[in-house]
């Protein structure tokens, strides 16, 4: 994908930090192929929820038998 120079507007290759023409500092390529997108973070978070949540409804439904058993 090629980009273009903000200033000059010429084609240049990517992974460039300067216009090589004008010599404008270029913005970063976006994307950062390990950064995640906001879904991503969306789902590992929705799955880390879930994880944690895991053993705290456990322990309540725990509470609950016993509670259950010792009134009965
Ligand atoms: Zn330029």
């Amino acid at each position: 994908m090629p980009t273009f120079c903000p200033k000059c507007n010429a084609m240049l290759p990517d992974g460039l930090e300067k216009c090589p023409r004008c010599g404008t500092k270029l913005p970063k390529a976006p994307g950062d192929p390990n950064a995640l997108t906001p879904q991503e973070w969306r789902v590992l978070l929705l799955e880390a929820y879930k994880f944690a949540l895991l053993p705290v409804g456990l322990a309540f439904l725990l509470g609950i038998i016993c509670l259950i058993l010792l009134y009965v």
